[in-house]
């Protein structure tokens, strides 16, 4: 058997392949190159044009952009007029800005477990913490997969509450034949270069609310009513600050390349549905190894491939798996320490075991490298390394 490179082996492969990473071609440079040429390089006509092409693509009749996924989640609780007293219902299995827009706009976090099986927000959990101040639910959808929209929204409207849906994970998902985008009552993508089309840093916002999309725009501007672009094509010089905004624009340096990002997205969602499926072929018989479900009624935009490590079978923990795949040079990564275990949520209150399933799943989590530039070489090294580690550990 093959000497694992953490006990001094060789490793599978000689320079680290990582987890996720953009891919950009000539046609991207090109486009970002062409802005720097022109007239506007900030809030020009490719905001409004990449705005356009990915709300069109969702088929929402609205989209924001934001700086970031972080201030369009931002911008988003803001638009739905959160504030202090009121509580916002998300996931635990999250990364930290699901939660956070909560208390960026003084209102309160409060965290419902996921399904075992998804890792999804569980809307029977969801259910129990709605209370008379409950005014947002954010379900995230994780690792590309849509959560429980339906039963979600149903609940939601039953107490008054908004939707927003944090797709950070699920540009080009589908849910019951519907796109993500048009499920919530805003829908919160990220474009960091890990996600599924990039522009560097940079988020969107897509919603059918005209009037929300008109707050969402004013937010990311400082709360202003115009902005300088159409004071100079109207002639005109006045403008009013009307809400407390904030400077959260997007460049047209980074639209350009979001619109020619966005042409790509449909043959990277196929490379990424390729190599999850090659993962789940060649791991699903692996012992100690839990390849990830997806419910037949949604299809996952695949942002990640989350395997679980069960100690029960194989007798190793996450944390050694980790480190002997990390030793192979597989860029392996664990999505997430729950939100309710980091310093800065422990001293608002929250803690180990407030999420008993989230936790557990936690202890088990591995993500598995996977971006749509990786070849199938770089796909059959993950998996040689998966199988090196694993078999030189089970005992079956
Ligand atoms: C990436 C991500 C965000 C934040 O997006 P940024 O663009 O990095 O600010 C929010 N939520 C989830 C679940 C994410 O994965």
């Amino acid at each position: 058997m093959a000497k694992l490179a953490v006990d001094g082996g060789s490793p599978v492969r000689k320079t680290l392949l990582p987890y996720g990473r953009q891919s950009i071609d000539d046609d991207d440079i090109r486009a970002v190159v062409d802005v720097l040429r022109s007239d506007w390089i900030t809030t020009g006509p490719k905001v409004a044009e990449f705005e356009r092409a990915l709300a069109d693509y969702t088929g929402a009749r609205f989209g924001v952009a934001y700086s970031s996924g972080t201030a369009a989640l931002h911008g988003a609780t803001f638009a739905a007029g959160l504030g202090p007293g009121d509580e916002v219902i998300t996931s635990p299995l999250t990364f930290v800005a699901s939660a956070n827009c909560a208390l960026y706009v003084g209102a309160t976090p409060v965290f419902a477990d996921v399904r075992d099986d998804t890792l999804t927000i569980d809307a029977a959990r969801v259910a129990e913490r709605i209370t008379t101040r409950t005014r947002a639910i954010i379900p995230v959808d994780f690792a590309g997969q849509p959560a429980d929209l339906d039963e979600i929204t149903a609940l939601a409207a039953r107490h008054g509450a908004v939707v927003i849906e944090d797709a950070a994970h699920s540009l080009g998902a589908t849910y019951r034949s519907r796109r993500v985008g048009t499920l919530a009552s805003m829908t919160v993508f990220s474009t960091h270069p890990v996600k599924h089309i990039t522009t560097g840093e940079g988020g969107v916002v897509t919603t059918d609310d005209e009037r929300l999309a008109e707050r969402l725009r004013r937010f990311r501007n400082h709360g202003i009513t115009s902005d300088a672009r159409a004071r100079q094509e109207a002639g005109s010089w006045f403008y009013e600050m009307v809400d407390l905004g904030y400077n959260y624009r997007l460049s047209d340096m980074q639209c350009a390349l979001g619109i020619s990002q966005l042409r790509k997205l449909d043959g990277w969602l196929a490379r990424r549905r390729e190599i999850a499926s090659r993962y789940t072929d060649a791991l699903s018989t692996l012992a100690g190894i839990v390849t990830p479900v997806v419910r037949n009624d949604r299809t996952s935009a695949w942002h990640l491939y989350v395997v679980r490590v069960r100690r029960e079978v194989n007798g190793i923990s996450r944390d050694e798996v980790f480190r002997a795949l990390r030793a192979e040079n597989i860029g392996v990564n664990v999505h997430y320490i729950p939100v309710t275990w980091h310093p800065y949520y422990r001293a608002r209150g929250h803690h180990p075991g407030e999420c008993a399933v989230a936790d557990a799943a936690y202890s088990e989590l591995i993500s598995l490298p996977i971006f749509p530039a990786m070849t199938d070489g770089d796909v059959e090294d993950v998996l040689t390394a998966v199988r090196k580690v694993v078999d030189r550990y089970v005992r079956a």
